[in-house]
């Protein structure tokens, strides 16, 4: 809040705001006036989700719905081209989310940039922390760091409960009669949904290209939809989401997450309330610690981290290739071709994506990631691909999320080892493998699970790179004896980026 200037709408600079700084805390005062630009161009640069597509504009015309007067509203080919008409106004506008975003404003003159907003530690206080760790940055020392900085889950200077992790109790495989949570509310598409609807068909019959299904709205665009979805999981899905966070069942893909990340990535909500109201349920009874420490590690740990990585690596970090993975993504998976796959656990996530826009963090890091990692896919270009298949995809939240964490192409700069695994992993942690053709235990032969025969094949390429990892010692010398696996490389090679 700027004090000096709250509730003197006159003497106010117009605020800028992009398309994912639609809450409050995006403005100075209630009353401040807005510029808000739809730009069609964005659309016909990449092959967005139809759905992602759809919740954007559908965010963006509604805030200005909202605003009415207090707002202008352009709907141009280009942000250039909306900022020649309101030249000779100054604007101001937050510091935007991506690199490239980022040149542009700070290449227009009459435009000032203010430090961002919707992340929970400021970019200062971050830099101090991880300058301060020469180089061996870890996400778990940043979010305790975090929760003193924040005084959040603190008893005095201890952690509530007296712990900083409760990981351990939050790995339980999914529960055999289903979760025990009532279903997400979904939001009611009203008048601009149809608007926006109308306006991508009309889009795609002139040559604009998306991916995936069309299908109803399933994530807020607006602040009330979005405080909705927050209540909601607060009250009833909360206390069942740490204990089955890692959790995977083939017919329930929302589990008990939040599906708070696209309204967040939209600046509909604060994280740090999020996180507030997380803490007041556990301080109130109605949630157990596990949960709302997991819920919390998410918010001011990780996604704050992946956040400031973005910009602390720099802009060579989205281009990094330890692994030497060169292979490019292949079009069925590009195209979210569910069909063609009968590895069960791959079809139903690629199905998920093509449908929804979503799927949870798992089947994100494991089934998707898992398998691109062992088949030695380019990284840039799932970075890419992330960025466009998901509802809440944007770029500063894919480069660490698919270069570090997933692909550890940065061998190791943000994590310990790489976030490969066998079918027995899946196995453990869903009910995927029961209706599989193939089976977890098996690394050759006709019914060789492919992400079983796919880990030892990746381990054997990468020998010479990763055998310095302490964490994947014992992987090394499980490898180192097995008998069979010239026949198992000869089969994964054969196997090569087909859909499985
Ligand atoms: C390969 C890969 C790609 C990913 N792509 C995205 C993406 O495009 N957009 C995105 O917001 N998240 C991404 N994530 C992180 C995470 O998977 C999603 O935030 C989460 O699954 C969204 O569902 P949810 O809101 O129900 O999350 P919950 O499980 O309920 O978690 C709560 C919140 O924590 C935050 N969060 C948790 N983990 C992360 C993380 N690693 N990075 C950033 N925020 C995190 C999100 O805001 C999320 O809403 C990705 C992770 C991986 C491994
Ligand atoms: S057997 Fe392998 S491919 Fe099939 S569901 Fe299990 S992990 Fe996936």
């Amino acid at each position: 809040m700027n004090p000096s200037s709250e509730g003197h709408n006159d003497r106010m600079i117009r605020r800028w705001l992009f398309a994912d700084q639609l809450g409050p805390h995006f403005l100075d005062a209630p009353r401040q006036p807005v510029l808000l630009i739809e730009s069609k161009s964005v659309f016909r640069r990449r092959a967005f989700h139809r759905q992602k597509a759809h919740l954007v504009l559908s965010a963006l015309r509604h805030r200005a719905a909202e605003l009415g007067d207090q707002a202008i509203f352009l709907r141009t080919d280009t942000y250039g081209e909306a900022l020649r008409k309101v030249s000779g106004e100054p604007l101001d506008v937050c510091h935007p989310t991506s690199r490239r975003a980022r040149e542009f404003v700070r290449g227009h003159d009459g435009v000032t940039v203010l430090p961002p907003r919707g992340f929970t530690t400021s970019p200062g206080d971050f830099v101090a922390w991880a300058d301060g760790r020469h180089g061996r940055l870890r996400m778990e020392d940043f979010y305790r760091d975090a929760r003193r900085r924040l005084d959040v889950l603190m008893d005095g200077d201890a952690p509530a409960g007296g712990t900083w992790n409760l990981d351990a109790e939050n790995r339980q495989p999914p529960p055999s009669s289903g979760m025990p949570v009532p279903a997400p509310p979904m939001p009611v598409e009203d008048e601009i949904d149809e608007g926006v609807r109308a306006d991508l068909d009309r889009w795609e019959s002139e040559g604009i290209e998306f991916v995936g299904r069309d299908g109803p709205r399933l994530f807020p665009a607006t602040r009330r939809e979005a405080l909705a979805r927050l209540r909601h999981f607060v009250e009833h899905r909360l206390p069942a989401f740490g204990p089955y966070e890692d959790a995977m069942l083939a017919g329930d893909p929302w589990m008990a997450h939040s599906l708070l990340s696209a309204p967040l990535n939209l600046g509909l909500i604060d994280p740090l309330d999020a996180v507030h109201r997380a803490e007041a349920a556990y301080r109130s009874g109605a949630a157990p610690l596990s949960s709302v420490e997991g819920f919390v590690r998410q918010l001011i740990g990780w996604r704050d981290y992946i956040w400031h990585l973005y910009w602390y690596f720099g802009a060579d970090y989205g281009a990094a290739d330890g692994l030497r993975a060169t292979r490019p993504v292949p079009s069925w998976f590009r195209a979210l071709d569910a069909d063609a796959v009968e590895a069960r656990c791959l079809s139903d996530v690629l199905a998920g994506v093509r449908d929804r826009g979503w799927v949870h963090h798992i089947p994100r890091l494991m089934v998707l990631g898992n398998y691109a990692l062992q088949r030695g896919w380019r990284p840039a270009d799932l970075v890419d691909w992330f960025h466009r298949s998901f509802v809440d995809g944007y770029e500063w939240v894919m480069t660490a999320n698919v270069v570090g964490m997933s692909q550890y192409a940065d061998l190791g700069a943000m994590t310990t080892k790489p976030y490969a695994a066998g079918g027995a992993y899946i196995n453990r942690m869903s009910d995927y493998c029961r209706g599989c053709r193939y089976d977890p235990r098996s690394r050759l032969g006709l019914n060789a699970c492919p992400y079983t025969a796919g880990y030892w094949a990746f381990l054997d390429r990468n020998r010479g790179r990763l055998r310095g990892n302490a964490r994947l010692g014992q992987a090394m010398r499980q490898l180192d004896r097995i008998d069979d696996l010239p026949a198992v490389r000869a089969q994964e090679r054969d196997r090569g980026d087909e859909a499985p």
